[in-house]
Order: structure tokens, then sequence, then C-alpha cells
């Protein structure tokens, strides 16, 4: 019996462990710090209130509950040996694969922005979300009781990064404005709030053409988010954005959708690393000189057919998860891995109700408005993980299309979330004198 052990449950990992599952010959360990699986894709509908926290993350004993030769370890890896093919948890435990498979995914990068890691809401994991949430709310409850605190940006909400996840969360805060908060908060001017978002690129949503990016920025400029674009956050303070234009924003809320980098497990492999601290893999996803270790999804370097890496996608991951536990069966069965090529079915995002953009295939097949709204909604429910998951997640999608409503503006988080404004005044006090 052969002996996989995985370091991470997310897109790559859960899709390796699942694809070897039920193989008479291999046994797995899945490690992952989380008891759980993170939808990323449906993150910021959680941060916005539009879905609960349990329609973006998913049990692993769950999903493998009928999987004999899956075994399931919660613990975060804190080092990691090549040569042995073991990952040793932070309570000390090892454990040893004929196979180790890393798929860590990453983590966000403030790129040495002062104060952004003090201050500012990233938005990686179902903990970012739920207590980017919950700040969210606390400044609504705040204003609500105070309006003066209006005056003091407590309705500013700034989201750094035009990328597809900084345009998705201005686009929903906007609906969630102009749509939600009238019928909750009945005597707070939500007329006052203010949705900005700032990319040092002079478009949003990079990746796309410049027809999505034109629909993208007008649809965004339509539900009142102000588009601050070729200038950069320069510092964050608990009070304010300064960007390197020289405007100061008073603000709360600073959302950090602005980069990611590898996984920090990457920096202690003791080997040269790729851009954003991602491992380099061969094109059968193994690591250079190390057999039986494999890289996959947002932790790997992998380079494409145009000799270019591989975008940080979920489905990049998912493909490269199958492909490698692919490669593990027929090692297995005594043949040689096959190089991984990536199926490019297209990327998307969504802007906010009725509002999404779409290429697809290869030809990039372009689609905007109501069709890649619902292209959109079809596809992420499709990568859902479970049925429950994909049925309880369109049933609450459209609760909030015809009720117009946040499904879940629950304010759980709060010692983390809630701003001390007496604090904040006597700081913003001694600033001036
Ligand atoms: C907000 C957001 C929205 C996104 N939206 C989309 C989208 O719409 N479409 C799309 O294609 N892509 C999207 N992406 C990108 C996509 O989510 C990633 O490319 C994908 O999750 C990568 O899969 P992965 O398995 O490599 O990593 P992950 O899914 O991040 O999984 C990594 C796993 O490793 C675990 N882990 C990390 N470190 C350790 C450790 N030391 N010990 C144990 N466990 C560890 C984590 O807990 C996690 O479960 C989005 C990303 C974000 C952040």
């Amino acid at each position: 019996m052969k002996h996989v052990v995985i370091v991470g449950g997310g897109f790559a990992g859960l899709n390796c462990a699942l694809k070897l599952a039920f193989h008479p010959n291999i046994r797995i360990t899945l490690i992952d710090k989380n008891n759980y699986q993170q939808f990323q894709p449906l993150l910021y509908q959680v941060a916005t209130a539009g879905l609960a926290p349990t329609n973006a993350a998913f049990a692993f004993r769950n999903v493998f509950r009928r999987y004999p030769n899956v075994d399931i370890k919660m613990g975060e890896v804190v080092s990691v040996d090549l040569k042995t093919r073991a990952a040793e948890v932070a309570d000390g435990q090892k454990y040893q694969g004929d196979f180790l498979v890393l798929a860590a995914g990453s983590q966000v990068n403030f790129f040495g922005t002062p104060g952004a890691d003090k201050h500012a809401f990233p938005l990686y994991s179902l903990h970012d979300a739920e207590v980017l949430r919950s700040r969210i709310l606390a400044v609504l409850e705040s204003a609500d009781r105070d309006p003066s605190l209006i005056a003091k940006g407590a309705l500013n909400f700034v989201i750094v990064g035009g990328g597809p996840t900084g345009t998705e969360m201005a686009g929903a805060l906007g609906d969630m404005i102009q749509l939600a908060l009238k019928d909750l908060y009945k005597d707070l001017d939500v007329s006052k709030a203010k949705v900005f978002l700032v990319d040092r690129d002079h478009k949003v949503l990079s990746a796309f053409s410049s027809k999505s990016q034109k629909y993208a920025a007008r649809m965004l400029e339509q539900r009142g988010v102000q588009l601050k674009l070729g200038t950069s956050a320069k510092e964050v303070t608990s009070g304010h954005l300064v960007l390197s234009d020289g405007t100061t924003i008073p603000t709360h809320t600073v959302i950090w959708a602005g980069g990611l980098k590898a996984s920090s497990l990457s920096s202690d492999l003791g080997v040269p690393l790729a851009h954003g601290g991602r491992l380099d893999v061969q094109p059968d996803l193994g690591v250079k000189d190390f057999p039986g270790v494999y890289a996959l999804g947002d932790f790997a370097n992998v380079t494409g057919a145009d000799a270019k890496p591989l975008p940080q996608l979920a489905s990049v991951a998912e493909q490269a998860g199958k492909h490698c536990a692919k490669n593990i069966k027929t090692v297995v069965d005594g043949g040689a891995g096959k190089p991984f090529h990536y199926l490019d079915k297209g990327i998307m995002a969504m802007i906010g109700r009725n509002s999404a953009v779409a290429e697809l295939g290869k030809h990039r097949h372009e689609l905007q408005g109501p069709i890649a709204f619902a292209a959109w909604l079809g596809v992420h429910a499709a990568l859902l993980t479970t049925l429950r998951a994909k049925i309880d997640t369109v049933v609450e999608w459209g609760w909030d299309y015809l009720g117009k409503s946040t499904a879940d503006s629950v304010l759980d988080r709060a010692s983390q979330a809630n701003v001390d404004w007496k604090e904040e005044e006597e700081r913003s006090d001694s600033e001036v004198h």
C-alpha cells in the first residue's frame, strides 16, 4: 500500500484526494490547518452578507465520509522535508509518504504598504470574510446610532485592487448600499455611504478585454463606486487611507484585494522559488530533484502553453489536482507521469445584480450583462463541492435576488470588528495638535 500525503485541502489538494480515493493500493492523508475547504470565489458574498459562511466552506470529514482510504488530519504544517517527503505539523506530529503533494495555496501580500498588515482587511480566507462582514456591519450600526461619525469616514469603504476580487467586492457593496440597506437601517442616511476602488493600473480587470473592462467600470459607477485608477495605496491607518496621488480618504474599512503570494510554507523549503514565492514544477507537476514530490495550484509555478506561468485560478488548481492524482496512480502502477496541459475554459467576473463579464473558451467569446450574470452563477454553483452546498447556495441566491435583501447580516465577530470611536477621536486630536 502506497501512502500519499497531501498538504492543503483547497481546490488542488481536495481534487487530488478525491481522484485518488478508492484506489486499492493507495492510502491518503490530507492535512489542512482548517477542518474545511474554503470556497474563495464566494467569500465576497459572505463579506457583504449575501451568503452565510456555511455556503462557502465544506467540512472535509463530510466530503470524505464514504472514502475509506482518505484520512483527514487537521493541523498547520510548519515544516516540510522534500528529501524524505515528510510534513510536520505544529504539535510535532510527522507524516511521511511515498508521495508528497504540496497544495498549500496562497496568502495575502501587502507589498510592504505601511499600516496595511495592521489596519486593512484582507479577503482570502473564510475568517477574513467573516471579520470583514462584521466590520461593515459594525460601522453601519455606529453611524445609525451617531450620524456625526459619517463625517469621520464611518461609511467610506475603500477597496484596494481592481482585479476580479476587488471588482466583485466593490460591486457587491454598491448593490448592498443601493438595494438592501435602506430597509434595514431606517434612521441612517444610506445615500452618504461611499465605495472607492483603488488600482495603480488605469483600468479594472486587467486580465480581461478592453470591452469587458469598460463595461465593468460603467456598471461599478452605476452602483455609485468611485474609481480611483492610476493611483495606489501609500499608507493605511486606523482612520484613513493615503493614496500615492496625495489624496487622503477618511475610512475605517480598507479592504485589501491587492495581491497574493504563495503560502508562507514555501519559504522554508530550502529551494529557490519563483515569482510570488511559488514553487517551480516540471511539466508533470513534480518538483525537480525530489522524486515523489509534487506541487499544485496557487502554491506552484506551472508553465502554460504560451511559456507564461498559469494564473492563480480555481480551475487551474482543480485540473492540476486531478492530473497529479492520475500521475501518482500511473507511477504506482509502474508507469511514468504525463505533462499537465491546462484546458482554459475562460474567465469571468461578477459586477453585481444582473451584471457580469465572461470570456469563454480558447477564443474568448465575450458575454456581458444578465447572460454573463447567469453564467457566473451556473458555473460557480457547479463548482461547489457537495450537492447539498449547490442546492443551499442556489436557494440563498434566489431569496437575495427576489427579496433584494442580505441574508446573513449577523455581526458575530464584534471583538475583532468594532471601532473604538473614543480612541479614534483622541488619536486624531493628538495628530492635529
Ligand atoms: C477572494 C477570492 C476570490 C476568488 N475568486 C475566484 C473565481 O471566481 N474563480 C477562480 O477561478 N478563482 C478564484 N480565486 C482564486 C482561487 O480561489 C485559487 O486559485 C484557488 O483557491 C487555489 O487553489 P489551491 O488549492 O491552490 O489553494 P487554496 O484553495 O487556497 O487551498 C489551500 C489550502 O491549504 C491550506 N493550508 C495553507 N497553508 C497550510 C499549512 N501550513 N498547513 C496546513 N494547511 C495549509 C489552507 O487552509 C487551504 O485549505 C479567488 C481567490 C480569492 C482569494
